[in-house]
């Protein structure tokens, strides 16, 4: 089988690949512009049809009882995924604009293998705990506690790592005993639409478990979030949305989990190696062209080294060209579209607006005249209360800001709307430590550690969400808890 062979993806709902009740969308290859071909474009109709038929499953079939058949479901999803692996490649690079050398991890093969820990997670877990028997209020008691399904998913992703933020809901969602419908981002379609065909051909995943619902109308997520039948809404994306999100689950008091924006921080104190630390931070934030939630776009260095830092990292970022993510040595590709590129060049243009200078790049590239492509950026003369330091700008563009000593580095890295993740360079490993202690971040790397692994919790503090993905943890998001107390005798 030969995946999206005739170039128009198709929607998942209840067991069956179908068009979509608008027509079909063009999906566009960032790096080129050219249409890649067109994915089905979902109506309010079909997300009703998918809504009923996650609902109709999880209430007419053992799917949220039957671990096993659960444990083996997942297992063929990832082997299906492994052996299309060279097919998805070409598609994640070609649909979101992924450097090739990114889909050996986080952009492709790490989310797949990370299907394992979803599945192991299932298999291994204790789903009842006897807590023993007691006598509360005199009555002689046999109690446990019981973990189950939450029931109806809505699973709402962006586009920057698709596959990641896809898998990492849909893996232990499924585990978990849910069933789901996923919505993904318009511009990423055919990422989630080969999702489906892999479903239907090779797993034993019943109809309507999974449904997968592409379209141009972000109105379908809303219908997620506000629907009676959905029990849990999973969302990635941006705040103002995910903001909207909370505000329509409101009405029917669903769980709601969020995974938002950031605008983390990179410290370097006074002991750290100034040129290593300055180099990686400036390495990070051209990876993906800087559409990464987690990446640290703030580097704050001595006030005493401030030009030496700003040089170091512009070195670096100079040095880095945005180009062609099907090259193996590209790390900074494109950004996903002409609005996202004038959305960052927007921000550039209002970082000298605010009284800042470009230590390098600044713009669009001169040698690429197709593809929505932002050069390498460093912002330089502004503080923490410039805008460009404050609100995410999701592109390869790094603001240097001064501090005086490790509480004023700490008190620059929370001050902010956000806190999704922090880094931390030192060379005491134990004040580095305990400068890490004092971040107000869901994720810290303190000296080039690594948090991104299938057994670590990510997620945010403040305005970057609420809730865990990945880890036992982020499989404990999907789950009810149930005690139940049986009169002893
Ligand atoms: P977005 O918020 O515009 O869209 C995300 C998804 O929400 C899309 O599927 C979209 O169709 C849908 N949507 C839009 N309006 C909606 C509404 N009113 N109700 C329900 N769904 C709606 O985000 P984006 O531009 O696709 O992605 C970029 C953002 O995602 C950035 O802010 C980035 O930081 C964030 N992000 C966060 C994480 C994380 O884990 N914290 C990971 C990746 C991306």
């Amino acid at each position: 089988m030969a995946l999206l062979a005739d170039g128009v993806s198709r929607l998942l709902i209840d067991g069956k690949l179908t068009s979509g009740g608008a027509g079909g969308f063009a999906t566009v290859n960032p790096a080129t512009e050219e249409v890649l071909g067109e994915a089905a474009n979902a109506d309010a109709a079909d997300m009703d049809r998918a809504i009923g038929a996650a609902r109709r499953a999880f209430d007419e079939t053992d799917w949220s009882t039957n671990t096993e058949l659960r444990v083996r479901c997942i297992r063929q999803l990832r082997e299906a995924m492994l052996e299309h692996v060279e097919e998805l490649r070409d598609l994640t690079i070609a649909d979101v604009g992924a450097p090739r050398m990114l889909t050996a991890g986080a952009q492709l093969e790490g989310p797949i293998n990370d299907l394992s820990f979803a599945a192991d997670t299932a298999e291994n877990y204790e789903w009842t705990q006897d807590l023993g028997e007691a006598s509360p209020m005199g009555i002689p008691t046999r109690r446990s506690v019981v973990r189950e399904a939450v029931g109806v998913v809505g699973a709402i992703t962006p586009w920057n790592f698709p596959h990641q933020i896809n898998l990492a809901k849909l893996g232990p969602a499924l585990a978990a005993g849910n069933t789901v419908v996923l919505k993904p981002a318009p511009d990423t379609p055919w990422v989630a639409a080969v999702l489906g065909e892999l479903i239907a051909e090779k797993t034993d995943i019943p109809p309507g478990v999974v449904n997968i619902v592409t379209s141009t109308d972000h109105a379908l997520g809303a219908m997620l979030a506000k629907d009676q039948r959905v029990d849990l809404v999973s969302f990635t994306g941006s705040t103002a949305t995910g903001r909207s999100v909370m505000a329509d689950a409101a009405a029917t008091i669903k769980k709601v989990f969020l995974e938002l924006g950031g605008k983390s921080a990179f410290l370097v104190l006074d002991d750290a190696d100034l040129a290593a630390a300055c180099s990686v931070a400036g390495f990070s934030v051209c990876l993906h062209a800087g559409q990464g939630c987690a990446i640290t776009t703030r580097l704050v260095v001595p006030r005493a080294r401030y030009d030496e830092a700003v040089a170091i990292a512009a070195g670096t970022m100079g040095s880095i060209k945005a180009g062609d993510p099907s090259k193996p040595g590209t790390i900074c590709g494109p950004v996903i579209s002409a609005r996202q590129r004038d959305r960052v060049q927007s921000y550039l243009d209002l970082a000298i607006e605010e009284g800042g200078t470009f230590a390098c790049g600044g713009g669009r590239p001169a040698d690429q005249p197709a593809g929505f492509f932002i050069e390498p950026t460093v912002i330089a003369g502004l503080t923490n209360e410039a805008r460009v330091a404050r609100e995410e700008i999701f592109g390869p563009v790094l603001t240097v800001i001064p501090h005086d000593g490790d509480d004023d580095a700490v008190r620059i890295a929370n001050d902010s709307p956000y806190g999704l993740s922090a880094t931390v360079y030192g060379a005491d490993a134990e004040r580095a430590a305990g400068v890490a202690a004092r971040l107000r971040a869901g994720t810290v790397n303190v000296n080039g550690g690594v948090w991104y692994s299938a057994d670590m919790p990510f997620g945010g503090y403040k305005q970057s969400g609420n809730g865990r993905e990945m880890g036992v943890a982020g499989f404990e998001e999907y789950l009810e808890i149930k005690a139940i107390a049986t009169a002893a005798n």
